[in-house]
């Protein structure tokens, strides 16, 4: 099997580079060629030795998840939808092929990435719908940094739809807020998130890329060591009673444990804040007295907060939050000096939007139809 040269960081490429017998600076160059200039086509790479091009033709490629569609939303926002092969496990007979989702959200001042980490998500928060497809594989580092690679150079050359104008680099900011929990990949992630900062690669600014999680606390730990990029966490709720039968995983890393992560977290990145992301359930955690608990609870964690009214999707059994409950929501937090974002709904008509990301998982977690007996007991 041909090495996929979208599985290396520069570190990589250079050891296994090192093993051709050659030198570090062609390691770089070929870097250069296939992240920045978006050539993928060894012939095309001019200023490689023909002797090395032919090597790489036939022990290498660069290979990137298959587009299975893009659409366009009318207000610009774009999905992609990537296949990501067969199930071809114990559990699956190839028939079924896994697809992951990727969203670009164009605004005037920048263009975010929202990529995707994992096939489905273990995790099975009640409100999500990437969590009540069950789980199927983490993804490769090919697979992430593959989702950046297409929408850097597919959208190079097409005007922005907010200003009009074409984009040397179109992606400014990444968040790995699409599907899965990128700290459960954890290698493969942290691999993908160098080559996001590599100045030979996408150079883009640690605080540019935003890794979200919903709560491993070790893992932060971790990720604060290798590469402490913006963090979001997924909070939903704000003690351990609610948080527990919302997002499973607290019952295993509780708010506590959490708070400290953040704290400890920030001492990697001072002068960052974390963001707190709080999904708005109607009637479940949107009342004034939760705003109330969430002041209390986040005191010692410089913060900001980011409320994103629920994504409704069929049999969700959620419902979103009203305006009203929101705006009161909002200025409690805001009256207690904390900066808030309510995030817009973007991309509604392709179902982009947060928690919307359904892609195609074949379950093998057991989870699904666990859950399936759960319901209808
Ligand atoms: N697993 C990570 C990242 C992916 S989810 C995490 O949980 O943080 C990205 C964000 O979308 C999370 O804050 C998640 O809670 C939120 N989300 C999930 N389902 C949603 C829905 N139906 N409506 C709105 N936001 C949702
Ligand atoms: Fe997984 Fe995040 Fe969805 Fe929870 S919200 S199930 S952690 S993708």
């Amino acid at each position: 099997m041909p090495q996929n040269l979208l599985d290396f960081d520069l570190a990589g490429l250079t050891a296994w580079f090192g093993e051709l017998g050659e030198k570090p600076f062609r390691a770089r160059q070929v870097f250069h060629w296939i992240h920045q200039a978006g050539v993928t086509d060894f012939a095309q790479m001019t200023d490689i030795a023909k002797s090395l091009r032919e090597k790489l033709q036939n022990e290498a490629v660069v290979r990137m998840p298959a587009v299975n569609f893009a659409h366009v939303s009318a207000d610009g926002t774009r999905k992609w939808l990537f296949d990501v092969g067969p199930d071809s496990g114990a559990a699956g007979d190839g028939a079924w092929r896994n697809g992951i989702e990727t969203v670009f959200i164009p605004e005037d001042d920048r263009g975010t990435l929202c990529v995707s980490s994992q096939v489905g998500c273990a995790l099975e928060c009640t409100f999500c719908s990437t969590g009540r497809q069950g789980f199927n594989r983490n993804l490769t580092v090919a697979e992430i940094v593959g989702q950046l690679w297409v929408a850097q150079h597919g959208l190079k050359r097409e005007p922005n739809r907010a200003t009009g104008e074409t984009a040397e680099r179109p992606v400014s900011n990444v968040v790995m807020m699409g599907m899965g929990e990128p700290l459960a990949n954890f290698e493969n992630v942290v691999t993908a998130l160098g080559v996001m900062l590599d100045d030979h690669a996408y150079g883009l600014s640690r605080r540019r890329v935003t890794v979200s999680t919903s709560g491993l606390v070790p893992a932060m730990d971790r990720l604060a060591e290798r590469c402490p990029v913006a963090l979001a966490v997924s909070l939903h709720a704000p003690n351990d009673a609610l948080r527990d039968r919302i997002v499973p995983i607290n019952r295993k890393y509780p708010l506590a444990e959490l708070m400290a992560a953040c704290r400890r977290y920030l001492v990697h990145a001072p002068r960052d804040f974390i963001t707190f992301e709080y999904v708005m359930l109607a009637g479940v955690n949107d009342q004034p007295g939760h705003a109330r608990e969430l002041i209390a609870l986040t005191r010692d964690v410089p913060c900001k907060f980011n409320l994103i009214p629920f994504n409704p999707f069929p049999d969700s059994g959620y419902e979103k939050p009203r305006s009203e409950a929101m705006r009161v929501f909002r200025e409690i937090l805001q009256d207690a000096g904390h900066v808030v974002t309510t995030r817009k709904t973007r991309g509604d008509d392709i179902d982009a939007a947060c928690g919307q990301l359904a892609g195609r998982v074949a379950d093998r977690s057991g989870r699904v139809m666990k859950r399936a007996h759960r319901e209808a007991a």
